[in-house]
């Protein structure tokens, strides 16, 4: 069974919203997407940023045809996010919902700050409520087109999360010594170093080789190498010198299908990298 307690979210497309405490307006936007976001027990950064990425990339604006095709990010609409614990209302037994499994109020503000940043992240206009004030919310939904989203039933059932040892430590559900973590990119020590200094910078977003990097990753990959290289420059290899490899498939010796740069240093290394024929 699907837990009850986890990051919802009901997402509704708009052509216009607004949020008013005590009749002031504190957060509205043209259209775009309202998300009523409710945070359950146990809930993590991986399941906001997880979920903020959903919606970023929600296909429900239409392309010139008329088909679902486009998300917030590609037509630069805005987003009102709205904090509704009563998503995790629980009214199986008799009629008066029951919220122990919502997060409490310390825990779950500091995940819908994380969610809301991952959104302004985008660059994209990001309103919000005010979290546990008495709100009233105000919306045209267009369409309508109203979506139900769940992190941990995303989360767990995306195939590459559930198979992907690097997509498991983004998540922190298995160990690693993290050095260095940003919105987009993780850098870890490797568990089985081949030089004094060994790491691997990976991105957050499951890519499985080089042979699978988009238009859309190029600035992600760049991400990737400077974020190798002010780690040489902390474990101070920068000058003596190291290696950037990324190995593509079963020749090159590739054996964790999530792209990877290893940053190697700390020793002189040989060329070319493999035994001669
Ligand atoms: P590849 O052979 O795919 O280029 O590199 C994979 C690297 O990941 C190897 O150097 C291996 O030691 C490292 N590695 C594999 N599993 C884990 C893990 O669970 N934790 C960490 N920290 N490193 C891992
Ligand atoms: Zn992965």
């Amino acid at each position: 069974m699907i837990s009850s307690r986890t990051v919802r979210a009901v997402v509704q497309r708009v052509s216009e919203a607004s949020v008013r405490v005590d009749g002031a307006v504190v957060g509205s936007i043209g259209p775009g997407l309202v998300v009523l976001l409710g945070v359950g027990c146990g809930d993590a950064e991986a399941d906001a940023d997880y979920l903020a990425e959903k919606v970023l990339n929600l296909r429900v604006f239409p392309d010139e045809a008329g088909q679902m095709n486009r998300s917030v990010l590609d037509v630069s609409g805005g987003l009102l996010v709205v904090a509704q614990f009563t998503l995790l209302g629980d009214v199986r037994k008799g009629n008066r919902p029951s919220f122990v499994d919502a997060a409490p109020p310390e825990a779950a503000s500091a995940l819908y700050e994380t969610f809301c940043a991952a959104l302004r992240a985008k660059g994209l206009p990001v309103g919000t409520g005010v979290f546990r004030a008495h709100m009233d919310v105000e919306l045209v939904n267009d369409g309508p087109v109203t979506l139900l989203l769940d992190s941990r039933r995303l989360f767990q059932e995306d195939p590459t999360v559930a198979d992907c040892i690097f997509c498991k430590i983004v998540a922190k559900q298995i160990p690693a010594k993290v050095v260095y973590e940003d919105a987009e990119v993780l850098a870890f020590e490797d568990l089985n170093p081949q030089a004094p200094t060994h790491l691997l910078v990976i991105p957050r977003k499951h890519i499985a080789t080089l042979n699978d990097l988009a238009a859309e990753d190029e600035a992600l990959l760049g991400k990737l190498h400077r974020a190798g290289a002010a780690i040489a420059r902390t474990r101070g290899i920068a000058g003596s010198g190291w290696r950037a490899v990324m190995n593509v498939n079963r020749d090159a010796g590739q054996s964790v299908f999530h792209l990877h740069l290893h940053v190697l240093g700390g020793k002189p290394m040989g060329w070319p990298p493999f035994p001669a024929a």
